[in-house]
């Protein structure tokens, strides 16, 4: 079968999405074209072009499109090229499916221009299809539905609704009145207190110290044992947590405490991102007098003039640990800081707030850190190394086995067409009284006998060949080998990786990779030794 490359085009439906001059035919064809002629390794290949004009994308009834999907699956389409992912298709579940999946499966090469996407370079569900998706993703919503939410939301905050998910500490959402905050009289006591400390001249290291030898829950310990796992809010990631500087600050620092709403402190920083960044306070959504205040609006101004002056900068995001929320103490279990001497290095402060342990003695720095992680993927990168060569055994083997079976079936199907043949020929020779009875009935017997032998050995090589799975390759670890090779420094998409890093001391480092478990399965089906693996530290 000749290579064949698919240059698919679509213009939409007019009313559907605003594809502007950019999108018109003449133009997709002519980007496609030029990146056929400017491709060496298409020069000498088939091209087909398929175009749908006039029908959306959220769906795959499109004439052009089936009929080249069925070319695909008939192994008559090698290759699928298109100006961009919305251009192949809307519904971003069916054309996920169509590149992680069926493609794949069918060994059809995806190509998308603009997204800077090859199926080539990226075997499985890797990091390169993970984020031409999102920005495929990202131009699909972005425009309209996040916009359209946001719009309404500012309305409300500019009534002064609460908005957030939870409520904060010392408040409860209102059952009875939507979006409206009401005392909480089990915890409104605690943030009373706070603030009674610090008008009686706390610092707000003091207060924490004080709350935590009084075994008052912080807030993320108390929503928990109301049975709320969200942590949002309340950034202590390790499994204790304690009052600190931070909450407590937080708490003293916070204007909706004497009755204020504020809304639009944070935003997200796109559309289908989590991750959000801090608002210029100038930008806050600020109404007073919305809801009941925990302490006095005086309270709150002369703490306020108690508190230390807060830089009010946004955190800048490059300044930012590659391993920001994943580091943690040994010892207590408690999130390490990061801290910024010469060069930036981890602590635990634990020992500030609760305990007069010092957990971490020596300076574990950031760099060293970042050393024993790129250690780690280079053992990583070597056991992933072994066993795809396991894989590429393994599959041979199950190959050659698999041909012996199927030449064995053969056999046997020839053998049962003969047997059936002088089973046949038997009753003829009884008919035309040739044989008499008695002989026929034995020699049917068997005959009969013969047969059934045969149809149990078959069945038996029938299961035995389907019992072979083939060993994906297209595996999220073999898949990190690419990304591996000639690695030479943590780099964020890397670091993506590292799930929990559990620092006890300079000599002692552990690392949990997010494909740990994946990693595991895979040297258990390959037999592969992990025993080095296991010591990385
Ligand atoms: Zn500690």
């Amino acid at each position: 079968m000749e290579y064949t490359v698919a240059l698919y085009i679509r213009l939409s439906a007019a009313d559907e999405d605003r594809d502007g001059e950019s999108d018109s035919v003449v133009n997709q064809r002519d980007l496609l074209n030029h990146y056929i002629v400017s491709n060496a390794e298409f020069s000498d290949k088939k091209v087909l072009t398929f175009i749908d004009d006039g029908y959306t994308g959220t769906n795959f009834d499109r004439p052009a499109a089936k009929e080249m999907l069925e070319m695909a699956k008939r192994g008559q389409v090698h290759c699928i090229i298109v100006k961009d992912f919305s251009r192949f298709g809307r519904n971003y579940i069916e054309v996920g499916d169509y590149l992680e999946q069926i493609f794949p499966f069918l060994g059809v090469r995806f190509i998308s221009v603009n997204d800077r996407y090859d199926s080539k370079n990226n075997t499985g569900f890797t990091a390169g299809l993970d984020v031409a998706f999102k920005t495929f993703l990202h131009s699909l919503y972005s425009k309209d539905i996040s916009f359209k939410v946001s719009n309404g939301r500012r309305a409300k905050a500019e009534k002064g609704e609460h908005l957030c998910k939870l409520a904060p500490y010392g408040y409860q959402k209102s059952k009875t009145e939507k979006n409206k905050l009401i005392v909480d009289e089990e915890t409104a006591p605690v943030v009373r207190y706070i603030y009674e400390l610090a008008l009686g001249g706390l610092t707000q290291t003091q207060i924490a110290k004080r709350l935590n030898s009084e075994g008052v829950d912080t807030p993320l310990v108390h929503r928990k044992k109301k049975g709320t796992h969200d942590s949002r809010g309340w950034t202590a990631k390790g499994e204790v947590n304690y009052w600190t500087k931070a909450n407590v600050g937080r708490i003293l620092r916070d204007i909706r405490y004497a009755g204020t709403m504020v809304n639009y402190r944070r935003t997200q920083i796109a559309p289908l991102n989590k991750k959000s960044k801090a608002v210029p306070r100038d930008e806050w959504v600020v109404v007073p007098d919305t809801h009941e205040g925990i302490v006095s609006m005086e309270t709150y101004e002369a703490v306020q003039k108690l508190l230390p002056e807060q830089s009010d900068k946004p955190c800048n995001v490059d300044n930012r640990s590659l391993f920001s929320g994943k580091v943690f103490c040994g010892h207590c279990g408690y999130a390490l800081r990061r801290m910024r001497g010469k060069y930036y290095y981890f602590d635990c402060l634990s020992h500030v707030y609760v305990s007069s342990e010092r957990h971490i003695t020596d300076r574990i720095y950031e760099h060293e850190v970042k050393d024993v992680v790129l250690s780690a993927f280079i053992k990583t990168a070597e056991l992933a190394l072994i066993i795809k060569g396991e894989m590429q055994t393994a599959k041979k083997q199950s190959n050659t086995e698999q041909a012996t079976i199927a030449e064995r079936l053969i056999k046997l199907s020839g053998k049962e067409q003969q047997l059936s043949e002088q089973k046949a020929r038997l009753f003829e020779d009884f008919a035309a009284k040739k044989i008499s009875k008695e002989q026929y009935i034995e020699s049917k017997s068997a005959l009969a006998a013969e047969l059934e032998t045969i149809k149990g050995q078959k069945a038996g090589l029938e299961s035995k060949a389907q019992s072979f799975q083939p060993v994906s390759e297209a595996n999220p670890v073999i898949g990190l080998l690419d990304k591996l090779n000639g690695i030479q420094e943590v780099t964020p998409e890397l670091a993506a990786f590292v799930k929990r890093i559990t620092i006890f001391d300079s000599e002692r480092i552990e690392i949990q990779f997010t494909f740990a478990d994946e990693l595991a399965r895979l040297c258990a089906v390959t037999n592969t030794e992990t025993n080095e693996y296991a010591e990385v530290v």
